[in-house]
């Protein structure tokens, strides 16, 4: 099980371009060195956070009024119930914060119980942290020093996730573009909440089967893994990476999804016991 998932410099690119500097990090970032107090803080009202999601969430123009109502309650109770730490000097605000909690909200909107108890803290940064130093290439046998900007870690167990603001934001008012970072960190802790991050999510009968089966013909097949249309050649990175790449892609991109990976689509759909590639009102892009 890899400690600490990262994805990286996805934001600017479409869902099918290549992503050159993928790397995972490992367990000894040091960021909770960084760590400081969010000052004190009082939740927006909810027509705020109505009003932020109107302006900054794309996947909310389609979500139906007993999902949008789901979403303004989910929204609120993330605010409140979460620890929100700034670091590199940015100075948090309502919109990043409800933006943020939007989209984290959205892949639970119809779960019956919470999955993100194991979610304590949410870390803010301005941009992606780099990084850099030698490491192994994309070829076996091969190095590498190339910097590398990463935009959101998601932590084992209780530990925090990380999210960088731009990425966010781009994101979030793009999910025609296929790329969600605050989408994909939450996916990662629904996946880690029985105790793995092994892109198997918490399902149980017939549904991990189903799951199971799924992963094995989309995850494990070599042909066409660099020229997929809809998944990004990072979803092949581990299975841990391609839950979390595909759920982005189900959230932003159902049509595209549900048309060439109709199988996936139908196991997340599952999961996730929502339908967006039917929902009459397509996302704007
Ligand atoms: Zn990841």
């Amino acid at each position: 099980m890899r400690g600490v998932l990262s994805v990286v410099n996805v934001s600017s690119v479409s869902a099918a371009a290549p992503e050159p500097r993928s790397r995972p990090l490992d367990d000894t970032v040091p960021f909770i060195m960084q760590w400081r107090r969010t000052p004190s803080w009082s939740p927006p009202h909810t027509a705020r956070i109505d009003a932020i999601i109107s302006a900054n969430v794309g996947i909310a123009a389609r979500l139906d009024r007993a999902l949008r109502e789901r979403l303004l309650e989910h929204t609120a109770a993330l605010l409140q119930s979460k620890r929100w730490e700034p670091v590199a000097g940015i100075e948090l605000t309502d919109e990043m914060l409800v933006t943020i909690a939007a989209n984290a909200a959205i892949p639970i909107l119809s779960f019956d119980t919470w999955p993100y108890r194991q979610v304590r803290s949410i870390i803010v940064r301005p941009s992606a942290s780099l990084s850099s130093g030698t490491r192994a290439g994309p070829v076996a046998g091969t190095y590498t020093d190339e910097v590398i900007g990463t935009i959101g870690l998601a932590s084992p167990h209780s530990g925090p996730i990380v999210i960088s603001w731009d990425a966010a934001l781009a994101d979030s008012r793009r999910p025609a573009l296929g790329s969600n970072v605050v989408i994909h960190e939450f996916a990662h802790k629904i996946d880690m909440s029985d105790g793995y991050a092994d892109g198997v999510p918490p399902l149980r009968g017939a549904a991990l089967d189903r799951w199971q089966r799924v992963l094995r013909d989309e995850f494990h097949r070599t042909e066409g893994r660099d020229s997929d249309h809809v998944l990004r050649p990072y979803a092949w990175e581990s299975p841990a990476e391609f839950f979390a790449v595909a759920t982005e892609a189900f959230f932003c991109i159902p049509v595209r999804l549900a048309a060439a990976k109709p199988h996936l689509y139908d196991a997340l759909a599952e999961l996730y016991r929502q339908d967006p590639a039917r929902d009459s009102v397509p996302a704007r892009p």
